[in-house]
């Protein structure tokens, strides 16, 4: 559906989005970055914020095909490789719109058709995709037996890099050293997410980092870098003020009951547009410079705050998360989740509008 009246806008500040770009690269000390732009790149709109970043990047990442094309029809030439899955539905996907595939499995060398480019990937202890270890021989036959595909990479993902101290990110590190041996020729090298490429000074980031989370302004686990700055403000407007007595409840289950006579706002937005319903009677919410309580459980489409004594206009600016307010972090922190899920949880009924400060 079109926000021809959105109740709330998500800024996002592409100058934002390459200071930490070059930020995160300088930490790593790496040559060259790729961008992770998947899942409509964490809400804050792929087309529009890759069209800003792609001269800034060597290389662009989505979850699948569909991402893929979105970013061609947008205008996007820069190579996009795609981590998930190629079957025979998608094949042809690759080659039409020149998508990178992934190949994690022995069976995608067949599956895919002659002339598209590739990256291998190992599991090297995430336990999700790619080939183990010990298959990194019979891998490389592969690859050298079909000649029809173009290899253009080679990749792993760390499990445990989130936040810094792990000794699984040395053992994965080694582990993807090992497999190296086997591909001496494979042009691009990567394996360091935010949480590696902010976290781990010493590991090798063997030239390339791949950052999604960390070009947007967060680090990926509990630790905050300063030399981050989020590249989104959603902001709403206080859409009514209310009067509330003494003892009066507020929302489904009345979880919550005014402590006095007082004044009460309420909000625009809900669970509908992203907010977990976890967060009711935690969140916090900036109003004039000053943070006030949401209280009550949240809804769908709205949500209460206790303004106290003060009688707020209506439509005076509340900033949800970002800028002065919460941030992600905090919004994680409080849910009990990590940033990714927050940031990507925000709905399209939240309007992006981009400039550059
Ligand atoms: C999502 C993803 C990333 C990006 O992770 P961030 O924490 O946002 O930097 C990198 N690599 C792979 C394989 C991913 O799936």
């Amino acid at each position: 559906m079109k926000n021809n009246f959105p109740n709330s806008v998500a800024e996002i500040n592409l100058a934002a989005a390459s200071r930490n770009l070059s930020s995160i690269k300088e930490k790593a000390a790496s040559e060259k970055v790729l961008a992770v732009v998947k899942c409509n790149a964490y809400s804050h709109g792929a087309v529009h914020l890759t069209k800003h970043i792609e001269k800034e990047v060597d290389l662009l990442a989505v979850a699948n095909v569909d991402e893929g094309i979105e970013l061609r029809m947008g205008g996007i030439t820069k190579p996009i490789l795609v981590f998930g899955v190629p079957t025979y539905e998608t094949a042809a996907v690759y080659l039409t719109h020149n998508l990178t595939a992934t190949i994690s499995h022995t069976t995608h060398f067949s599956i895919l058709m002659d002339g598209t480019s590739y990256h291998l990937n190992f599991d090297t202890g995430m336990g999700r995709l790619g080939f183990l270890p010990e298959q990194a021989g019979e891998v490389r036959q592969l690859a050298v037996a079909n000649q029809r595909l173009i290899c253009s990479g080679i990749y792993s993902h760390y499990a445990t890099a989130d936040d810094p101290g792990s000794d699984f990110v040395i053992t994965q590190n080694d582990r993807f050293k090992q497999i190296l041996s086997h591909f001496s020729e494979v042009p691009l090298i990567h394996m360091s997410n935010t949480g590696a490429a902010s976290n781990y000074d010493r590991i090798d980031h063997f030239g390339m980092i791949r950052t999604g989370l960390g070009m947007l302004g967060y680090n990926s686990g509990e630790t905050r870098h300063k030399w981050l700055q989020p590249v989104m403000t959603w902001r709403t407007n206080l859409a009514q003020i209310r009067a509330i007595n003494k003892g009066m409840a507020v929302s489904y289950s009345s979880t919550w009951r005014s402590p006095e006579d007082g004044f009460l706002g309420t909000l625009p937005v809900g669970y509908g547009d992203g907010i977990p319903r976890s967060l009711s009677n935690k969140l916090k919410v900036l109003i004039n410079g000053n943070l006030y309580s949401q209280v009550g459980n949240v809804t769908m489409d709205m949500m209460m705050v206790y303004l106290g004594s003060e009688k707020l206009s209506a439509g005076a600016d509340v900033t949800m998360l970002g800028s002065e307010g919460w941030n992600a972090h905090d919004w994680a922190d409080h849910a009990g989740t990590n940033v990714h899920e927050i940031l990507t949880n925000l709905t399209n009924r939240v309007d992006n509008r981009y400039v550059m400060k």
